[in-house]
């Protein structure tokens, strides 16, 4: 006699195995679906867009991108944790080849005893780098923010100098942190070249340059003057969460129609 298919049987018949595109499909349509190219691809795409071949933004598009930032976030700020001229030097210091949420855990002991070049060259190079032995290269930033705080006792009536080349003249202080600490304890509009913006620029075309002063000359040239306060935490802020090295979040990007990555998986 045939037997009639109950419940518990057909429940218990095993599912005939999906097909590679077949999983692939279903992922589509639960919304699982890879976002962004593979690895190789987006390689090709960092190296092609670093030869500065990508086509060039127009003045409206950048006026658009910079527009969308501000709205996004109108008065973005370091994540560096500071309390004032001084203390944010010292952080863009410790801040070289280190995280920023990596000097934040050792900066508060370090400037709840020294938040002054007086009280910081007091303190001395070996309790300085005691305290901040957390940070990577933590020996050569210890001699240097010891030295560089004697320097502005001496030369700067303890003052943080409003000056490039006098920044520059400290002892592990280069154009990069100069030009942290002239846009932000300043107001400077200057354009600080990180990993981050280095990236930016040359990955959506917006600034391609084999060095990051060619970048940061570029971003100078091409940034609406109204924009340029900012226009360095906007990158930062972009490059750090959303055009990530690795696997940039082309799906959640609020410049994805405009950027040029020949990588990006978001139609324009
Ligand atoms: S679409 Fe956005 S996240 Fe993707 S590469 Fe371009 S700028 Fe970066």
């Amino acid at each position: 006699m045939a037997k009639v298919a109950t419940r518990k049987t057909l429940k218990s018949a095993k599912k005939p195995a999906r097909t590679k595109p077949a999983k692939a499909m279903a992922k589509a349509r639960k919304g699982e679906a890879a976002k962004v190219k593979g690895a190789t691809t987006r390689a090709k795409a960092d190296a092609k867009a670093s030869h500065g071949v990508l086509p060039q933004w127009t003045a409206a598009e950048i006026e658009e991108a910079f527009r969308r930032f501000e709205a996004a976030n109108p008065e973005p700020k370091t994540e560096l944790t500071y309390v004032n001229p001084f203390t944010l030097l010292v952080a863009v210091v410790l801040s070289a080849q280190a995280t920023d949420a990596g000097v934040n855990k050792a900066t508060p002991a370090l400037f709840a005893l020294a938040d002054t070049p007086e009280k910081m060259a007091a303190l001395g190079e070996d309790k300085v780098r005691d305290l901040i032995k957390t940070i990577g290269l933590f020996r050569t930033k210890a001699k240097n923010v010891v030295a560089l705080s004697e320097i502005l006792v001496h030369e700067h009536g303890g003052t943080v100098p409003h000056s490039r080349e006098a920044l520059e003249a400290l002892p592990g202080v280069g154009r990069k942190t100069a030009n942290v600490v002239l846009n932000t304890a300043f107001g400077e509009h200057t354009i600080a070249v990180d990993t981050h913006i280095f990236r930016v620029g040359n990955r959506t075309g917006l600034a391609t340059g084999a060095t990051p002063l060619e970048v940061e000359e570029k971003l100078e040239r091409v940034i609406p003057g109204h924009y340029k306060r900012h226009a360095h935490h906007w990158l930062i802020l972009h490059g750090r969460y959303t055009c990530i090295a690795r696997k940039p979040l082309c799906e959640k990007c609020i410049i994805a129609d405009l950027c040029k990555w020949p990588a990006k998986t978001v139609a324009n």
